[in-house]
């Protein structure tokens, strides 16, 4: 980024935060402003799973691979087919040139993952599911990024690590897949042994995740929604979404199993499932704890998020214009220890 584009990324991160809205964004900022301690933190006796692949080779085989999947790109379940190889973007605004948003430590994700250190996030632009409620927007539809090498991104990897990060955060992943994995390759290879964090809204292939087997030691997704006609309306069409999580959370947990901090405190394998209750019932909140308290062990990783407030088009919808009441997040936290679900991640009240 040159001194012109960092200014105006910067301005336009600050107005945000001035604005008060935004978690994501005003966390952005503190990350910016935070400053990490010195040591990288991980356990003496961790190795992440990419470093084996690394060591025979199967890791950039599979960054190739993935690579390959541009060609008429299948990354994401939008399927678009688009020639990202040849210079065209796809639905999600990507062609094959990787962009990227910002890359600090951040102190505003699971305390597991940030420590005392940080959680090393990596931001990347635009974005396969494009939701109307989207508190990045500017970065997920909105053009915020600059375009990087995947050796850039290797040296940013290794930057965190040296700043002292617990792990490396990919924030919306899906349709770099291919980069991060070429990226975690070099890295590996200059030192790299943080754990790393797979930041998915969950809406994910199958296919593509096999691929990830062994590359990926935490996987962070989203359960956004449990009805297909809620996904479509308010993320761009994506009535699978439901479908599609649920086989992705299969995959995901038969990969990295039930995640469970370790005795420092950091978490460093497994699946950690966020779901964001939006207001009037829009996220279908009963039916995801349904789904996951029949399908996954009841103490799987789950984390109830108040934070719901309207950002980017919202206000275009009147049943999501608001933020939650105190009522709607309790009576959903009650209804999953009722499920009997034992490791939740419960917030402060949302008003
Ligand atoms: S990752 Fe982008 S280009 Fe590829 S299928 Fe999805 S939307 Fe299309």
């Amino acid at each position: 980024m040159d001194g012109r584009s960092r200014r105006k990324f910067i301005a336009s991160l600050s107005l945000l935060a001035m604005s008060g809205f935004g978690p994501g964004f005003t966390s952005i900022i503190a990350g910016c402003r935070q400053k990490a301690k010195s040591a990288p933190q991980v356990a003496p006796d961790f190795e992440p799973g990419y470093l084996r692949l690394h060591r025979g080779g199967e890791l950039k085989a599979r960054g190739e691979e993935l690579w390959s999947v541009m060609e008429s790109c299948r990354l994401c379940p939008r399927q678009c087919g688009a020639m990202r190889l040849d210079g065209n973007k796809g639905f999600c605004g990507s062609t094959s040139q990787l962009e990227i948003a910002a890359h600090h430590p951040h102190f505003g994700e699971e305390r597991s993952l940030v420590g005392s250190g940080g959680s090393g996030t990596i931001f990347l632009a635009n974005c396969g599911l494009r939701c109307v409620f989207c508190i990045n927007w500017q970065i997920s539809q909105g053009g915020a990024g600059e375009p990087r090498s995947v050796e850039d991104m290797a040296d940013m990897m290794l930057h965190l690590q040296e700043i002292g990060c617990h792990n490396i955060n990919v924030v919306t992943p899906t349709h770099y897949s291919p980069h991060i994995v070429l990226a975690l390759d070099i890295a590996a290879g200059k030192g790299l042994r943080l754990p790393l964090v797979y930041n998915t809204c969950g809406w994910e292939r199958l296919e593509i995740l096999r691929k990830l087997d062994g590359v990926v030691d935490i996987y962070l997704p989203d359960f956004k929604y449990s009805d297909g006609e809620m996904a479509s309306k308010y993320s761009s069409g994506a009535d699978t979404y439901p479908e599609l999580i649920k086989t992705a959370l299969l995959e995901m947990h038969r990969q990295v199993g039930v995640a469970k901090p370790a005795d420092d405190g950091l978490m460093y394998r497994g699946l950690m499932i966020r779901h964001l209750v939006m207001p009037n019932g829009v996220s279908g909140t009963k039916e995801v704890i349904d789904w996951i308290a029949e399908n996954l062990p009841k103490n799987t990783y789950f984390n109830i998020m108040s934070q719901y407030r309207p950002m980017h088009k919202a206000f275009e919808y009147p049943e999501i214009s608001r933020r939650l009441t105190r009522r709607e997040y309790t009576e959903v936290v009650e209804y999953a220890r009722q499920a009997g679900l034992t490791n939740l991640d419960i917030q402060g009240s949302p008003l």
